[in-house]
């Protein structure tokens, strides 16, 4: 039973970092997906989570604590760019409200929309981390003279991949196999139960190695 989060818009002051001019600040603390379709679509276009400043046109993600929910996916994704006290009693609350489902927690914009569009997808975002390991695996020879700064997962219609930010190559994309995807989802599945548990998790590479590489 999904616990109904209404979506909570509150404003707030905010001055320009780069010119000074004062803003209305439009906090996004609860979106609620299903309540609001065009919200989450604006959030997948970068509409929000973005300042732009009216004066001098200077443009910056704005990260602050806030709630993704999806009901119908039984989806929660907090966002928090610090772990703070704040943001621990804040999880512990939703925690209360809602048993089971799929909680995460994300520290930036990208990692948030990925969740959103891995779900979108109906695929595991357990299984997409452990599948980015295995094709890190792949571009070693790339990665020789190059740094690899993201690897995120995106689609266009049925087409899936995963997205590779170089840091002097550029932008890079994998098509994703979802027979590997499969495979890797049956070879883990008892790590991933392991490293799994009823609250916000972190599911990144980190986590991932985790599993793959446990003893
Ligand atoms: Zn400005």
């Amino acid at each position: 039973m999904t616990h109904k989060l209404k979506t909570l818009i509150s404003s707030d002051e905010l001055k320009c970092p780069k010119c000074g001019h004062p803003h209305i600040w439009k906090k996004y603390e609860t979106i609620n997906a299903l309540e609001k379709m065009d919200m989450k679509k604006k959030l997948l276009k970068n509409e929000i989570f973005q300042f732009t400043c009216e004066k001098c046109a200077f443009k910056a993600p704005l990260t602050y604590n806030s709630l993704y929910t999806d009901p119908k996916k039984n989806l929660m994704i907090y966002m928090a760019p610090v772990m703070e006290t704040e943001v621990d009693e804040k999880l512990n609350e939703l925690n209360s409200l809602q048993k089971g489902g799929t909680k995460r927690l994300v520290d930036n914009i990208n990692d948030l929309k990925e969740k959103i569009m891995i779900a979108d997808n109906h695929l595991d975002d357990r299984v997409i981390e452990l599948l980015k390991i295995a094709y890190i695996g792949r571009i070693k020879k790339e990665m020789e003279d190059d740094n690899m700064q993201d690897i995120l997962f995106d689609y266009n219609g049925g087409q899936l991949w995963f997205l590779l930010f170089f840091e002097k190559k550029g932008i890079g994309r994998m098509p994703l196999d979802l027979e590997h995807y499969r495979q890797i989802e049956r070879q883990y599945r008892m790590g991933i139960l392991d490293q799994s548990r009823d609250d916000f998790m972190k599911v990144d590479l980190e986590w991932a190695g985790k599993v793959m590489f446990r003893r």
